[in-house]
């Protein structure tokens, strides 16, 4: 009943064993149903999230989905710290640098007897459990040093951070590893610095994919072959030094697909705490739905427009090599979720789906003054560039009077800076009138693949957002025509969307 073969020949639902697993072994009461034909027989990546990894029970369930595709071909696990834990250990990190050493040793034992409550109820052997507890004593104890040296030395470089920050994957790794060998299956946890080459940027650090390839292979390949499941830590990897870094907030999407492109993957599979992706956020749009299969540029237009569902440069790695993403809910793992394929499925009228993100700032940089200065343009986002601000819309008018540009508020207070640094003295000679700034905004962005060369869509856009008397305040389309996006006050944000999602006849 498996399908074999490269991912894209998959069996039909109708063809679909139903694989139930009863977990009573770990004594939480859970039944599971899996559909066998949704497991390649392949070499599958698999991520859970922080919510797939929350508590004892989801990671029971994490466990379960991880040993089903172990059985159906091979797989590999990825996981995220238990959710929370990342934001508690920046926290703490921060407490440390402020002084409070002690605050963070709590912070450190509540971790320790979180995963230790865990470890309890998922492993029942004394013996086993003594192993697991074993390291994640080992990992609490490092972050116990670090935070005495950061309260120390009031002092928290990046490098400090991302080794406090990552704290929570080595944490959830071993457990998780555990509860897979408690299914009856080998299994290893296996720290990312071990498999992901990276550059030295710390918080957000890029792969370096060859030098990845080759230590994951060497690392992972000898594991699969002895029947050995690997659960790897998301979120981090090393310099070629050995120094570890993190790939940024979220990055355990990103570390997923890192390892099924360095794996030569067939798919890779994103658990997490939602149906895939939908045609909008659903606390907005009260009848948006999942959408079965969209394309990687559909998924990335989203995930940078805030669908949030995918970390931004989650499906850069796969690319190339067209290896298929799915986005699944590991709480409800009998729905199929997304598909993300490099055309993705056409579906008539060229929307897909509609994002809006809130929590962004629009900076411009402009004046009279500007007009002919060839240079603004440049200097304006070589700064962006060397903050590592990611810009998520730019505009211009042809009258050359203002770059507008939208970044994500965390990031626009250094670029401000940044900003005012670079163009001080043609702020003094009055060159540049002004670097302003404006958080009360939002961007929303119309996003498919198919609006590019079908021509009407924007006017059906902006007569929908007239009609409501949404104001715009900046407009940007790519050349791509795979989106229009554009900037509107905060407050009217779910007003556009649900005029557009009816617009565009998104709805069930
Ligand atoms: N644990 C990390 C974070 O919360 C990475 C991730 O979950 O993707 O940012
Ligand atoms: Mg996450």
């Amino acid at each position: 009943m498996r399908t074999h073969g490269k991912a894209g020949m998959w069996g039909t639902p109708d063809l679909a064993v139903r694989m139930e697993y009863d977990s009573g072994k770990l004594g939480v009461e859970h039944k599971f149903g899996l559909r066998w034909s949704e497991m390649s027989a392949g070499l599958q990546v698999m991520k859970f999230g922080g919510t797939s990894v929350g508590n004892a029970e989801c990671i029971a369930r994490a466990a379960q989905i991880v040993a089903a595709g172990a059985r159906a071909g091979r797989c590999v696990a990825v996981v995220s710290a238990m959710s929370g834990v990342t934001n508690r250990l920046i926290e703490a990190a921060k407490t440390a640098q402020g002084g409070g050493g002690e605050a963070a040793a709590d912070a450190m034992d509540s971790l320790r007897e979180q995963h230790e409550r865990a470890l309890r109820e998922l492993v029942k052997g004394e013996a086993e459990r003594d192993v697991v507890r074993k390291k994640l004593d080992a990992v609490i104890a490092e972050g116990l040093r670090f935070c005495e040296g950061t309260a120390l030395l009031r002092e928290l470089s990046p490098r400090t951070m991302d080794a406090i920050s990552s704290l929570g994957e080595r944490l959830s790794a071993p457990l998780v590893a555990a509860v897979v060998r408690e299914l009856g299956l080998k299994s290893e946890a296996v720290e990312a610095t071990e498999l992901i080459v990276t550059d030295e940027f710390h918080g957000g650090a890029e792969p370096r994919m060859e030098e990845t390839r080759k230590k994951s292979q060497a690392r992972i390949l000898p594991l699969l072959e002895r029947g050995v499941v690997p659960i790897a830590t998301g979120f981090l990897g090393a310099t070629a030094g050995g120094e570890l870094t993190t790939l940024g907030r979220g990055g355990s999407d990103y570390s997923a697909t890192i390892l099924g492109a360095a794996l030569d993957a067939d798919e890779v599979i994103i658990w997490t705490d939602v149906e895939g992706v939908l045609t909008a956020d659903p606390r907005l749009v009260k009848d948006a739905q999942t959408i079965p299969e969209i394309s990687y540029r559909e998924a990335a237009e989203l995930a940078y427009f805030g669908a949030k569902v995918l970390h931004p440069k989650t499906l850069r790695p796969v690319v190339q090599a067209a290896i298929p993403v799915w986005i699944r809910n590991s709480f409800a793992p009998e729905k199929l979720g997304t598909k993300i394929t490099p055309d993705g499925r056409s579906i008539g009228g060229g929307v897909k789906a509609l994002t809006a993100i809130r929590d962004v700032t629009l900076i411009s940089v402009g004046g009279p003054g500007i007009i002919g200065l060839p240079d603004v343009v440049g200097r304006t986002f070589s700064t962006t560039a060397e903050v590592r601000a990611s810009v998520l819309l730019i505009s211009q008018s042809s009258s050359q009077n203002d770059i507008c540009f939208g970044v994500s508020s965390a990031d626009a207070q250094r670029t401000v800076e940044a900003l005012r640094k670079e163009f001080a003295s043609d702020l003094d000679h009055h060159k540049v009138e002004h670097i302003r700034v404006d958080p009360q905004i939002a961007i929303v962005a119309v996003v498919g693949q198919n609006m590019c060369g079908t021509p009407g869509i924007a006017g059906k856009t902006f007569a929908a957002l007239g009609r409501e008397g949404v104001n715009l305040i900046a407009i940007a389309q790519g050349s791509s025509e795979t989106n229009i996006s554009f900037v509107i006050e905060e407050q009217a944000v779910v007003r556009a969307l649900q005029a557009l999602h009816g617009e565009f006849g998104l709805g069930k």
